[in-house]
């Protein structure tokens, strides 16, 4: 959605905090576009453990994080956010009116009044093996991200990695697969050892099949669609595979990306902020979550969620300058659309 757009606060990443602070500036009266460079909403929750429960979540005993993420879309939606999703931000610069104009990789140019930076852990996307075509699968039979289990019932799942996700996806999708082959590079799994236990007991029941010490060697497919994934022995012992998709987890590259030239104060990687307002070192911008640093920060969703509320609160001054607050519950001021 390239052009210019006007708002009162811009928030840099939808994961779970930014998608909290939209609820907070809009509790007081305050418009949000909120931009991301994923595809989707959600961030870590979405893009890493969509399936996995979450314990700490305040008045949730457990809630899955997708689930977590669609009640916080849902408890965002009465206040008509705008998202600019699929794109990052990649400038930010005072314009004349001294408005924050931000711009990002897709030319869309946001003039904000304040600035709520929920980048989490910087910009991710997946690291990606280095084989010849593969961007031509992606989306297709190659997938660095589980997003709907489902998806993959009766196929045949090629996974590559030795971490938690390869090793927690091949036991989650052994149930629903027709075959789950796994490719490693050495015996030893850095995963969870419960999990690797889990792992070794659905190899005895031959749900899963180990493909050790392999690695990945190339692609054969028909169009978008993959038909064998070949792996090879550091001794350049050949084998191929049958394959309906090839899941590829080798962790995220992460980097705060443009944020670091943006002249914000940083700690190793992180944005300093004063915890009691989330300002950073330039008045106007405040940074939450995952992203910013202070004395004893827990780097926790719900310590994101209070920082939220932090921000908004402090941004509201610079939206509407001079005008006092009255504050209110959320139990007396209500909602809109709801009773
Ligand atoms: C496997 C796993 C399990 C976890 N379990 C728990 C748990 O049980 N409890 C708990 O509290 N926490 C847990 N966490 C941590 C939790 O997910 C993070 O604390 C949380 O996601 C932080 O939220 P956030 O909104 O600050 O950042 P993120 O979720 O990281 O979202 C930030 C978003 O900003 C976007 N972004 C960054 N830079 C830019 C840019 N320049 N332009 C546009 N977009 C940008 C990114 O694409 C991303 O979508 C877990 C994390 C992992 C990986």
């Amino acid at each position: 959605m390239a052009g210019l757009f006007e708002t009162d606060v811009a928030i840099i990443g939808a994961g779970p905090v930014g998608l909290f602070t939209i609820f907070e500036c809009g509790m007081l009266k305050m418009q949000c576009h909120v931009i991301d460079s994923l595809e989707m909403v959600g961030g870590q929750c979405t893009a890493l453990y969509p399936e996995k429960p979450i314990y700490d979540i305040p008045g949730f005993p457990k809630i899955l994080a997708a689930d977590l993420i669609d009640n916080l879309k849902e408890q965002a939606a009465p206040f008509n956010p705008t998202y600019h999703l699929n794109q990052q931000v990649s400038a930010i610069q005072k314009s004349p009116d001294n408005r924050w104009l931000i711009t990002t990789s897709q030319e869309t140019k946001i003039k904000a009044k304040a600035i709520i930076i929920a980048a989490g852990v910087g910009a991710f996307g997946p690291n990606r093996p280095p084989l010849e075509n593969i961007e031509h699968y992606e989306g297709h039979s190659v997938f660095y991200y589980v997003k709907k289990r489902e998806d993959f019932r009766d196929q045949n799942i090629v996974i590559a990695g030795g971490g938690d996700s390869a090793v927690d996806w091949a036991i989650s999708l052994s149930e629903i697969a027709k075959r789950v082959y796994v490719i490693h590079r050495r015996p030893k799994f850095r995963a969870a050892p419960e999990s690797v236990a889990r792992l070794e007991e659905l190899v005895a029941k031959q749900k899963i099949e180990m493909v050790i010490p392999y690695q990945l060697e190339g692609l054969e497919g028909v169009d978008k669609n993959l038909h064998t994934v070949i792996v090879k022995t550091l001794d350049g012992a050949i084998k191929k595979i049958e394959a309906d998709c090839l899941l590829p987890f080798f962790g995220l590259a992460m980097n705060l990306g443009p944020i670091a030239e943006w002249g914000l104060n940083l700690e190793r990687h992180h944005i300093l902020v004063n915890p009691s307002t989330t300002e950073t070192s330039t008045p106007g911008i405040y940074a939450v979550g995952d992203i910013a640093i202070y004395p004893k920060k827990l780097k926790l969703i719900l310590s994101g969620f209070a920082e939220a509320a932090q921000a908004a609160h402090a941004a509201r001054e610079i939206v509407f300058p001079g005008e006092a607050l009255h504050f209110e519950y959320s139990t007396t001021h209500g909602v809109p659309g709801h009773k």
